[in-house]
This record gives structure tokens, sequence and C-alpha cells, in this order.
């Protein structure tokens, strides 16, 4: 029997860091406080230090992470938010929850990231905001980028979602836009045991308007200045990310080693690999390859064990969730060729040797 390579298990992860992890648990439930409390406090100080940035605000998820630095940018209905069209679709969502308008623009072939020059080309009087993502774990082309928005007067989020610890031109995401998002899933770069996200900025008004956003619009017990939302990081979601942030640059290295070996054993077949850009130090949360008959090439690694996935397999606006909405294929034409053609390998930081040979003999015996 084959032995099989699943795409992703956080078991072995968990498993090192079991004691410590019970420890700061222990630690919450003896003090007997469970949100916003002095672990939150600690996280938020230690993440900002992590991304380079003043402030970093504990919240509920990624998706309320993005929703909330876009609220309190001041967006709303009416306005019009720019997001690439190949990405996960809460980058979408997160623009509608606020009442506004998702604007696709395309992606760069090469890195996946948003084109500017698409950019530029979708803007309207009405656009409010843009938000890169650093899609895979890669950075997008943020000077562009920011550039572009600047002309027009237009805010800048980055999706950092992908990309706990990834640099960008030496700056590590996080301090490269207004604002941005993380996400804390137990499956992202640096992952809670549970849903978590923070938003990190050096703007204070974001900052002070965030952490009023997420405790139902409120600063002072019972006075509440508009309608927030419950979506607070938990006392023992802080404290076990605690533990684990100072292990994210280790982890990265890790994938990146086997990144590096992917690169390596693939680069002679005919498949189109990764391409890291001049500017990108990446962090490889995915490592996606783009072939033409991609559900059979899923099913060939299937065969020798080893687990694929596709991220991602239909573009937000082809979904029921944006069913309505009309976009010209011709502006986001990469994103569509993209969304037929990725495959994702398998890739975390305690994969073994043999693992990472058994994916690269899989992937090449299919050529
Ligand atoms: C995971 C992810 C999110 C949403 O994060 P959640 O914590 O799952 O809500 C947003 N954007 C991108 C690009 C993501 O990968």
């Amino acid at each position: 029997m084959i032995p099989s390579v699943p795409f992703v298990s956080l078991t072995q992860g968990t498993r090192a860091l079991k004691h410590e992890l019970l420890a700061a648990a222990e630690r919450v439930l003896d003090g007997g406080n469970f949100i916003c409390g002095e672990e939150l406090a600690r996280f938020e100080e230690e993440f900002a230090a992590f991304c380079g940035c003043r402030h970093a605000v504990g919240v509920g998820n990624g998706l309320d992470a993005l929703t909330l630095t876009l609220r309190a940018m001041g967006v709303g209905p009416g306005d019009e938010v720019v997001t690439p069209c190949h990405t996960f679709i809460a980058t979408w969502l997160a623009i509608s929850a606020c009442g506004a308008t998702p604007v696709p623009a395309d992606v760069s072939a090469e890195t996946y990231t948003l084109d500017p020059n698409s950019l530029r080309r979708v803007l309207t009087p009405r656009t409010k905001a843009v938000i890169a993502v650093h899609l895979y774990g890669h950075s997008a082309d943020m000077d562009a980028i920011n550039a572009v928005a600047q002309e027009r007067g237009v805010k800048v989020v980055e999706d950092a979602a992908q990309a706990h610890g990834a640099r960008y031109k030496g700056r590590s995401v996080g301090q490269l836009a207004d604002a941005a998002a993380f996400s804390f899933y137990p499956t992202k770069n640096l992952g809670a045991l549970g849903d978590g996200g923070a938003v990190v900025t050096d703007d204070p008004q974001i900052e002070r308007r965030v952490k009023r956003l997420r405790n139902y619009g409120s600063e002072r017990k019972y006075i509440f200045d508009e309608q927030g939302v419950n979506s607070r990081l938990d006392e023992l979601q802080a404290a076990l990310l605690r533990v684990k942030l100072p292990r994210v640059a280790a982890a990265n290295a890790a994938r990146g080693r086997i990144a590096a070996r992917y690169l390596e054993g693939l680069r002679d077949l005919p498949l189109v690999l990764p391409m890291v850009a001049n500017w990108a130090d990446p962090v490889w949360h995915l490592f996606v390859v783009r072939t033409a008959d991609r559900d059979r090439f899923i099913a060939h690694l299937s065969s020798r064990g080893v687990t694929a996935q596709i991220h991602y397999p239909e573009l937000p606006h082809r979904q029921g969730a944006y069913r309505a909405m009309k976009v010209n294929p011709d502006t986001v034409k990469v994103s569509e060729e993209i969304a037929r053609e990725v495959a994702s390998l398998p890739l975390w930081p305690e994969m073994t040797e043999a693992m990472v040979d058994q994916v690269i003999d899989a992937v090449r015996s299919y050529f």
C-alpha cells in the first residue's frame, strides 16, 4: 500500500507544543478572565512588534478583521472597494458586509496578486478603498498599488491572511498600507486552535475605531457610540497564539525549504511553477502549480496517495453569493484562466523528507 500524504496536517506541530499550550490554557483558566484581558493585550503588543507596526487589534476571525478595517476607514453603502478577482471569497464578503460593492480587478499572471494596471482601469469616483491580497504567502506589488491608490485618494488595505511574516522589498507585510488584516484560522501560517484574526496599523484612529467596533461600538461601559459587532479575540486563543508566535519564523523557514525542494525537483516539467517576484520573500502558505488538465492531474496524484487541492476552483462572481453581479470577462481574464488551471500541492512545516519525495515522484510520474 502506498503511504498517504495528506494535504495538510496540524497534529504533529500541535503535539510538539502540547505542554506549553496546556500551560498557557491553564494560566487563563486560573486567571478567571476570558475576554479582553491581559493575554489579549500582550498578544496585541507582540503581534504588532512581529509585523513592525505600532498597533494590533485582536478580533474574532480574518473576515471580521477585513470588515472592521473597512468600516474603520469609513467604507459604507454606495462606496466601491476594489478587490482582486482571484482570492478567497472572504475578501469580497468583507466589502459586502460593509454595504459597499466589490469591484473585481485582475491579477498578475506571474504572481497571482493584484495587477496595478488592472486596478487603475477599474477605479471610479466612487472607489473608497482597495484590498491587496498577499496570496499564497507572496506579497502583492505594494509600491505600485499604493502609487495608483494615492493618485486617487483611495485607502489601501492588505489582506495578509495567508502571509504572516512575508516580506516585500525587505519590509514585513502589515506595514505596507493604511492597515492590514490577518486571520489565525488553524491552517494559516500562524494559526490558533480555533478562530481568530487581527488588524494591524500605524494609524491610531483606525486602531481606536476597530477596537470600538469589535466591542459593540463601545469604548466605555454601556455607552454605544456606533453600531458595532461582537468580534473579540478571546483570552484562550490569545494565550495559545502567544505560544505559537515565536515559532512562526522557523515554521516559515521550514515551508521555504520544502518549496525549494519542489521548485528544484519539478523544474524541468511542463508544469507552471510558482514564480517569486524580485520584491518578494514569500512564506509559502500554499504551493500552487498550473496545468491544463488540472482535474486529471489531481486524480493522478490521488492514485499515488497524494492529496492536492484547488485554491480556488470558482471565482467569487461565479458563486451563488454574487449571482446578481455582472463582470466583464475581459477585465478578469487572467483570473479566469488561473481558476481553471491551479492545483495546490501538500505543504506544511512538519512534512517529512519522504513525503516531499513522494509528492515529487507522484507529480513526475504524471508527465
Ligand atoms: C483565510 C482567509 C480569510 C478569512 O479568514 P477567516 O479567519 O477564515 O475568516 C480572508 N482572506 C484570505 C485571503 C484568506 O485566506
